[in-house]
C-alpha cells in the first residue's frame, strides 16, 4: 500500500497541537463526507484512505511522536506500515477502527434483504435459441404508508429502552486475558435502536408488505440444465435501508424425446432394418430444427456415425456451435417365417466373403461414435 507523503496534520485539517479528542472529531467528520458510500468525487477512496492513514498515525502516541520529530521517513523507519484494508461500508470501517459503536454508527446497522429463489422449465431448443419467460414470485417491499418505518403516519418509532437507542447490548466479562467487552444485537428491536409504538396498520409494524411481481427472465442461448439465472436487486427489500436481496431462477431443461445433450453436442440414434441397412435408405433425423433428412449408403454398417457439424447447442455466453451426432444402429429380425427363412437360406447360400468385405471395421467406428 502506497504510503500518502502528505502532511498528516494537513489532511486531517487540524493544528500541531490538537488534543485526542480533535483529531477523532476530525477524522470523524472527514471520514463521513470523503467515504465512497457517500461522496461522488471519482478521487474519493483515495482522499479516504489518507485520512484513515492520517487518522493511524496521529491517534496513537508513539507513531505521532515519531511523525512528529522525523516527519514521514521516522514512521517508515520505524516500521510503521499503513494497515490495509477493504473499504467496506462506514459503519463496519468506524466499528474496526473504534471498537462497537463509538460513534453510534451501528444504531441503523442495516440490513440486506433476503434472496429469492424461483425455478422455470424451458424446452431443449429454446435452451438453443434462448427465450424470455414471465417469473412471477412475492416480494418484500417497503410499505407505501409509512415509507418503510413502520410507525403509524404522523408517528415517529422511539429509542429502544433496552439498549437506549444502540441496537447492541454490552456485556463486560473478566477473564485471565483481561476484560472482555461482548457485543450483541438486541433482542428488544432485533438490533434496529428504535421501537414502534403505534404501529402502522398496512404492515403492522415491521416496514415491509409483499407484493406480487412479475420478472421477465432472459434466458440466454447454450443454458444448461440446473444453471441460475442471478437477477440482482430484485429480492426482498433490506430493513432499515439496506438493499433489497437478489433473484435466483434456477432453469430446468425438459429432456428431449429424442435428443441426448452431452456438454455442447446433441446425440440420436437411428434404427435401421437390416435390409435397409444393405440396400441404403433415407430416414427422418429429429435436429433442433425439427425434423430433417439423412441420406445412407447402400452397405451403412451398426455403429456408423454421422457428424452434422454445428447442428448442436451454441456455446453459453461464447462463439460457435457444438455438433450434432447420429449414430446408425441396425435391427436383425427376431421372429421369421418360413417363407422368410427360406429367403434368407437362399440369399446366405448366394453371400460370398465380398459380400461382406469391409473397409473399415466395426469396432473402429464404435469407438469413434464415443469419441
Ligand atoms: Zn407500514
Ligand atoms: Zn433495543
Amino acid at each position: 500500500m502506497a504510503t500518502s507523503r502528505r502532511d498528516y496534520y494537513e489532511l486531517l485539517g487540524v493544528s500541531r497541537t490538537a488534543d485526542e479528542a480533535e483529531i477523532k472529531k476530525a477524522f470523524r467528520r472527514l471520514a463521513r463526507t470523503l467515504h465512497p458510500d457517500v461522496s461522488q468525487e471519482p478521487d474519493a477512496e483515495e482522499r479516504f484512505r489518507e485520512v484513515v492513514e492520517a487518522y493511524e498515525v496521529l491517534s496513537k502516541r508513539e507513531t505521532r511522536e515519531l511523525y512528529d520529530r522525523y516527519g514521514h521517513d521516522g514512521l517508515r523507519g520505524g516500521g510503521f506500515t499503513p494497515t490495509s484494508f477493504a473499504l467496506g461500508s462506514l459503519a463496519d470501517l468506524f466499528g474496526a477502527f473504534f471498537g462497537d459503536d463509538l460513534f453510534g454508527m451501528s444504531q441503523a446497522r442495516s440490513a440486506r434483504g433476503g434472496d429469492i429463489a424461483a425455478q422455470i422449465e424451458i424446452e431443449l431448443a429454446e435452451a438453443a435459441t434462448g427465450t424470455t419467460r414471465s417469473v412471477p414470485f412475492p416480494v418484500t417491499v417497503p410499505c407505501v404508508t409509512c415509507a418503510g418505518s413502520g410507525a403509524k403516519p404522523g408517528t415517529e418509532p422511539v429509542a429502544c429502552a433496552t439498549c437506549d437507542g444502540r441496537g447492541r447490548l454490552q456485556q463486560v466479562t473478566r477473564t485471565l486475558l483481561g476484560e472482555m467487552v461482548r457485543s450483541q444485537p438486541c433482542p428488544a428491536c432485533n438490533g434496529s435502536g428504535r421501537v414502534v409504538e403505534h404501529p402502522c396498520l398496512d404492515c403492522d409494524g415491521s416496514g415491509r408488505t409483499v407484493e406480487e411481481r412479475t420478472l421477465e427472465v432472459q434466458v440466454p442461448p447454450g443454458i444448461h440444465d440446473g444453471q441460475q439465472i442471478r437477477i440482482s436487486g430484485e429480492g426482498h427489500a433490506g430493513a432499515l435501508g439496506g438493499r433489497a436481496g437478489d433473484v435466483y431462477v434456477q432453469v430446468r431443461v425438459k429432456p428431449h424425446p429424442r435428443l441426448v445433450r452431452e456438454g455442447n453436442d446433441l446425440f440420436c440414434t437411428v434404427d435401421l432394418t437390416m435390409t435397409e441397412a444393405a440396400l441404403g435408405t433415407t430416414v427422418k433425423i429429429p435436429t433442433l430444427d425439427g425434423e430433417q433428412e439423412l441420406q445412407l449408403e447402400p452397405g451403412t454398417q451398426p455403429g456408423r456415425l454421422h457428424v452434422l457439424r454445428g447442428k448442436g447447442m451454441p456455446v453459453l455466453q461464447g462463439f460457435g456451435r457444438g455438433d450434432q451426432r447420429v449414430l446408425v444402429n441396425v435391427q436383425v429380425p427376431r421372429r421369421l417365417n418360413e417363407e422368410q427363412r427360406r429367403l434368407l437360406e437362399d440369399f446366405e447360400q448366394s453371400a460370398s466373403e465380398e459380400t461382406y468385405e469391409a473397409d473399415e471395421g466395426f469396432f473402429q467406428k464404435l469407438k469413434s461414435a464415443f469419441r
